[in-house]
């Protein structure tokens, strides 16, 4: 039995924003069972991915999956009820490729989560701009590492200068998008429910 899940379980840009859309579909869902995001473990009980309570469903019903944790409510489905799951587990271990994903703005900004890495102001994409933190002009490379999302002012600001050198300081160390910081995620969104809390922090 083949157990291809893609797009939404491999550590991809799609993958993080797989994440996202389940994050924010959990914001307003209220009653609707199919669209509540489901934590996905692999074969391992390792936290691998978010997807929607219809697309575990379905893995579940293919015998892909098997559910872990319910998350109380029913599918009202001609004279059947079925229990929706709040977590499954995929029956054959699946490999996660470690390696990073594409470099691109909107990865940048996934990762920086549309926060400005200097003064830490949430801006929609359209307002924010990509930062070299060693500037491009003095041998800065367009990387994980060194590109960093940042809002119009702090750019100017910043412009030619190393962030100390104009009294500026990064947030956090960029780091190249990976499983860890979808991990990180998850565990975001799986912080208030005790279900996913016992699979996510260890
Ligand atoms: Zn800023």
């Amino acid at each position: 039995m083949s157990a291809r899940i893609e797009p939404e379980a491999g550590p991809t840009g799609r993958h993080a924003a797989g994440l996202f859309a389940a994050a924010a579909m959990h914001r307003d869902s209220n009653g609707n069972t199919l669209h509540a995001p489901v934590l996905v473990l692999n074969a391992s009980y390792e936290p691998i991915n978010v997807c929607a309570a219809r697309r575990a469903l379905v893995l579940v019903l293919k015998g892909v999956a098997m559910t872990e944790e319910e998350n109380g409510h029913f599918l009202h489905a001609a004279r059947i009820a079925i229990r929706v799951p709040s977590v499954i587990r995929l029956l054959e271990y699946r490999r996660i490729p470690h390696q990073s994903r594409a470099l691109s703005r909107k990865n940048i900004l996934l990762r920086d989560r549309n926060t400005c890495q200097y003064c830490a102001t949430v801006l929609p994409s359209g307002e924010l701009t990509l930062d070299h933190v060693i500037p491009r002009s003095r041998g800065g490379s367009s990387t994980w590492e060194n590109l960093v999302a940042c809002c119009h002012t702090c750019n100017r600001r910043k412009g030619n200068q190393f962030p100390p050198e104009a009294g500026m300081k990064l947030m956090r160390e960029p780091r190249a998008f990976n499983l860890h910081t979808s991990r990180h995620i998850m565990r975001l969104m799986g912080r208030s429910d005790d279900k996913w809390r016992k699979y996510l922090f260890y």
